[in-house]
């Protein structure tokens, strides 16, 4: 549904705007994550949104309080969407997921995040996984 409401919105905003949108080239992600201790979150949103990607992309950032949000990274000052923090870390910032992992990661501009071995908000250990789970294009 989110897909369809999206393709939509593109079609719309290439007849308006004239804006030129590249075949084959995925506007964003439907992320899961996992980990072995039980943590699971769905719908995490890589890429564009609802919106659309010039006002609103997003990717996953570890908030303290929080856990895994998704923040719009087109911001200035790029915050938790909860709790208004501004120390939140992007995945694939070492301080929260393994840099040696990185050959099997999730990417987003200049954003690119292993798809394992990432900061659980749960047991605080680096074994989150992010898988794709839907290819918005
Ligand atoms: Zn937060
Ligand atoms: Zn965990």
């Amino acid at each position: 549904m989110k897909v369809t409401f999206l393709k939509k919105w593109l079609i719309a905003s290439e007849e308006s705007t004239g804006f030129e949108i590249k075949k084959g080239v995925g506007m964003g992600y439907s992320c899961n994550a996992n980990c072995e201790c039980g943590f699971n979150q769905d719908g995490i949103t890589v890429g564009a949104g609802m919106i659309g990607f010039e006002r609103q992309s997003q990717f996953p950032h570890y908030c303290e309080n929080c856990g895994v949000v998704e923040p719009n990274v087109q911001e200035q000052e790029i915050a938790c969407p909860s709790c208004k923090s501004k120390t939140i870390i992007a995945y694939g910032n070492e301080m929260v997921s393994k840099q040696n992992e990185l050959h099997d990661s999730i990417q987003w501009g200049k954003y690119k995040m292993p798809c394992n071995g990432n900061l659980c908000p749960k047991c605080k250990r680096l074994s989150l996984q992010f898988k794709i789970a839907k290819l918005f294009d």
